[in-house]
């Protein structure tokens, strides 16, 4: 089918009210649950041969963190959607006012490779569950995943309701010629500006969910080997492939060794002495993101790793010392098992990196003193993130998640999810047994009137 036909059928489709309704949303979010526990196996294993995801990742990074939103948006729909009574303003008087939440309508996911399952369900999870009707196009890097989940899509939804489009960038450069009601992208950011015009051209409301270098700053005062595990979990889960991944490192130059030892302790701990043969780590998931990493290796010192192999697109866990900020590893987001170390002595030497570039989808502290901490938070802008752990935030779907400046517009997670799907409608519901005049032409002797009756307010 055409992407316009495929586009008319939908709109058609929203506008005959059907996904208006509550129970039909529910009933739709169930099936979708039930469909991807039936075809959890299937799922660790396309994951698996797109990218060598190790299962235990599978479950932990992508099935259960879309099965944990679906509970939630199938135990709150009702509550989520029932229109918020506000107080009114006396300037109405009588009047009953309330905000409705109604769905756009047509919408739009682009997804990207890195987490090929979570991503693409995730965002559409709230975009069902506001009443919108969908059109996934999920990432090309993954064709196993994608083919599974067009799949797993087609069998539960009708597809003026719910649909996948396969392809890459012409197929999205086709989809994004159209119009919809919303349009949610995930990936990198100039990508992102494409889709950010594309949108502009209809005033299409937008979620940008893109990327950065995200940084981690380890103080003085850390445990070092608790901030050396958690570093080497956020940092080589998913092979570093993670938006949120901690990007690069500026440790207190006192402690650098000692941390340097414990990050060579913790990834040998947690990967073996060689990694290329464990189970518990993937790979990079294509040639040209292995030579753009590979790339990184060249003009800075290797501290631990650096093997590589082109055959099995492996990239060791690796870490960078004596790194300056002109190295290539420190011109774009690293996106990959690389991990520069950097040194600093003083809080401005800290900010004059960190606001060297644009604001990050996260950021990192770990330390004992709380004014650092603080001082960390109250000086940096940064999309969400975590003191004393890496990449944690994510799992917290009371946190809102999303970026700010060039790592992203909007946010999404638990019932934000809801809310970025939905146009809030504020309704003012004004009684008829009573009518103040004042507001009426002629004005004439009545500015004192209102400049008083304004003092009240
Ligand atoms: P990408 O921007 O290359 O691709 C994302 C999607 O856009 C894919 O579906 C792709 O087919 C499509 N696309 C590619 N080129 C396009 C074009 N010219 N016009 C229209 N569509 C196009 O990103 P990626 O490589 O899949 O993912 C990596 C990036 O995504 C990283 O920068 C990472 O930080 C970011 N990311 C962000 C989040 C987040 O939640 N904020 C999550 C994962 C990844």
């Amino acid at each position: 089918m055409e992407i316009s036909e495929l586009i008319q059928k939908q709109r058609t489709y929203f506008l005959s009210g059907y996904t208006k309704d509550v129970n039909f949303r529910k009933a739709a979010l169930i099936r979708f649950r039930e469909s991807i526990k039936r075809n959890e196996q299937e799922i660790i294993n396309v994951l698996a041969a797109d990218f060598k995801k190790p299962p235990f990742e599978s479950v932990a990074t992508e099935i259960s963190i879309v099965l944990k939103e679906l509970n939630l948006a199938i135990k709150n729909l009702y509550k989520w959607n029932k229109p918020k009574r506000v107080k009114p303003s006396l300037l109405n008087f009588p009047s009953s006012d309330a905000i409705m939440y109604e769905p756009y309508g047509s919408t739009l996911i682009i997804a990207p490779w890195n987490y090929p399952f979570q991503l693409a369900v995730g965002p559409m999870i709230g975009a069902i569950a506001a009443g919108n009707t969908v059109v996934l196009k999920p990432s090309e890097l993954t064709p196993k995943t994608s083919g599974l989940l067009a799949k797993i899509i087609s069998d539960v939804f009708d597809e003026n309701h719910v649909t996948t489009v396969l392809g890459g960038k012409e197929t999205s450069t086709r989809l994004l010629a159209e119009r919809w009601d919303y349009i949610f992208f995930t990936g990198s950011v100039p990508v992102g500006k494409i889709v950010y015009k594309a949108a502009a051209k209809n005033l299409t409301p937008i979620t940008l969910e893109l990327g950065g270098k995200s940084p981690c700053v380890i103080d003085e005062t850390a445990k070092i080997q608790l901030t050396a595990k958690r570093i080497v979990w956020g940092k080589f889960v998913n092979a570093g492939q993670t938006c949120i991944a901690p990007d690069y490192i500026l440790v207190h130059s006192s402690i650098k060794d000692a941390f340097l030892t414990a990050l060579d302790i913790e990834i040998t701990k947690a990967l073996g002495a060689d990694p290329k043969v464990s189970p518990d780590f993937a790979r990079i998931i294509n040639e040209k993101n292995f030579e753009r990493l590979n790339n990184m290796l060249s003009d800075s010192v290797i501290f631990k790793g650096g093997q590589t192999d082109k055959n099995d697109l492996y990239i060791a866990p690796t870490v960078l010392t004596d790194v300056s900020l002109s190295d290539t590893v420190m011109q774009e987001e690293i996106f990959g098992p690389v991990l520069p170390v950097l040194t600093y002595d003083t809080k401005e030497e800290i900010k004059k990196i960190i606001v060297s570039y644009e604001k990050p989808l996260s950021a990192y502290v770990f330390s004992q003193k709380r004014s650092f901490k603080n001082w960390f938070n109250e000086t940096f802008s940064y999309g969400g993130g975590v003191i004393n752990d890496t990449l944690v935030h994510f799992l917290n779907d009371r946190l809102p998640f999303g970026g700010v400046g060039h790592s992203g517009i909007g946010s999404y997670h638990g019932k934000k999810s809801f809310f970025t799907f939905s146009h809030e409608k504020s309704v003012a519901k004004r009684g008829t047994w009573l009518d103040i005049p004042i507001r009426y032409a002629p004005y004439k002797g009545k500015i004192g009137l209102l400049k008083n009756f304004m003092k009240w307010l």
